[in-house]
């Protein structure tokens, strides 16, 4: 079930993301989300997950995220878990006791772009979060047994970028430890800085055969105990898929198969019609 909260994104200044930009962010009056759960809850009374949108609905505010929340655990009796995205920002400026609130009220599940742990790779893409930044976060959520899908962009850094990008993202990564991984590829689409800085070569794109070796590189630096890793977005080149570290010699055996007959083309740029639809 998703409800709606928040209209747009708060920070709405990474450079690959065109999601929200012809929307102004705003918080809706929580009266009509309340009532938007109500009708929910009498249309799909038996709905066990429910995902809080837009792009980052803790932006609204502890009180009203827990009011939310609250609301939302009161109509739904077999709720299994409340989610959305969250960011390092929203995350970092709740305290302990909020954040286990929240908890206890059934947010269990953030999912997280952290697109890179490269420090440069996420000033480039104006993230608003250093590396640090988003350790620290994933350290709050995870003392508050909130669980984080984190997700990470394969050429987001761009060639100019990509060993600071595999570098810095495998050591946040293994700093991170999540419960949820996902790579997707950074496409560049219509209407964004990325694709400006395409147009003025400020960026040069990764090849096909450059992004599944960025996978590569990644996963095979990552050291998991208990995580599922999943590469199987529209955005993916390849579906792959797996429990690490059960499967990470499997999954790194697919990924070198592939690279010898993967095109040296870049395919990541998006044709007008294809980019809306992202
Ligand atoms: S990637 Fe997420 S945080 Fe960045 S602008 Fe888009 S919705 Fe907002």
């Amino acid at each position: 079930m998703l409800i709606q909260l928040t209209v747009g994104c708060s920070h709405n200044q990474c450079a690959f993301c065109a999601m929200y930009r012809d929307k102004r962010y705003r918080v809706r009056p929580l009266d009509d989300v309340l009532d938007d759960v109500d009708m929910a809850a009498r249309m799909v009374p038996d709905a066990r997950r429910v995902f809080v949108c837009d792009g980052n609905a803790l932006s609204a505010g502890f009180e009203t995220f827990a009011a939310l929340c609250r609301h939302i655990g009161s109509r739904f009796p077999r709720l299994e878990r409340i989610s959305a995205y969250v960011n390092a920002k929203d995350i970092l400026r709740l305290s302990e006791e909020e954040l286990r609130t929240l908890r206890d009220l059934g947010f269990s599940l953030g999912y997280l772009g952290l697109e890179s742990g490269g420090a440069e790779v996420l000033k480039f893409v104006r993230k608003g979060a250093t590396p640090d930044d988003m350790v620290e976060m994933a350290m709050k959520a995870r003392n508050a047994d909130i669980a984080l899908s984190v997700i990470v962009l394969l050429g987001a850094g761009g060639q100019a970028l990509s060993d600071d990008h595999v570098r810095g993202t495998i050591e946040v990564i293994n700093r991170m430890r999540p419960k949820y991984l996902s790579f997707l590829t950074a496409m560049i689409v219509p209407a964004t800085p990325l694709m400006t800085h395409v147009k003025t070569g400020l960026f040069q794109p990764l090849t096909d055969r450059a992004v599944l070796r960025e996978a590569r590189d990644t996963l095979a630096g990552i050291e998991m105990n208990d995580t599922l890793f999943r590469m199987n977005h529209v955005s993916n080149l390849i579906g792959l898929g797996g429990h690490l570290p059960g499967n990470k010699a499997a999954l790194l055996g697919q990924l070198d198969a592939l690279i010898p007959r993967a095109s040296d083309a870049v395919t990541c740029i998006c044709t007008e019609s294809e980019g809306l639809m992202l």
